[in-house]
């Protein structure tokens, strides 16, 4: 291969053409990558413990230790956040309803309306 570039360099045939084209193909690639994670709908960063969990949900709570609004269930029970203040049901804990809260009562999933965007499910899960 790399006789053949310089062969290729030295007649001044699309000398410049190939490493532009590998740096073209790199930034898409960047690009692809970034768009996969602000496209994800699913969250699974727990925001109180700053780590992911697989039953991170959304919860509009008036606990006033924590600014964090999406929390897995580990930390809302510790909080003791309601599950009346739960407004997502998008875990993959949810989804696979194993979704339980030991503080308190679970809501169940048919009462939380999903907040479900209408973007195309493709192979977004990145996180997987
Ligand atoms: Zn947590």
């Amino acid at each position: 291969m790399g006789i053949m570039k310089d062969a290729l360099l030295k007649a001044g045939i699309k000398g410049t053409v190939t490493p532009k084209a590998e740096n073209e193909r790199e930034k898409i690639h960047r690009k692809k990558i970034t768009e996969t994670i602000i496209h994800q709908d699913q969250r699974n960063f727990c925001e109180e413990c700053k780590q992911v969990h697989p039953d991170v949900e959304l919860y509009y709570h008036n606990n006033p230790t924590t600014e964090a609004e999406w929390i897995c269930v580990k930390c809302a029970d510790r909080m003791k956040i309601a599950d009346n203040c739960r407004q997502t049901a998008q875990s993959d804990t949810s989804i696979k309803k194993m979704f339980r809260r030991e503080h308190g009562a679970t809501r169940p999933a048919s009462e939380i309306k999903v907040v479900k965007t209408n973007k195309p499910k493709g192979d977004a899960n990145g996180n997987r």
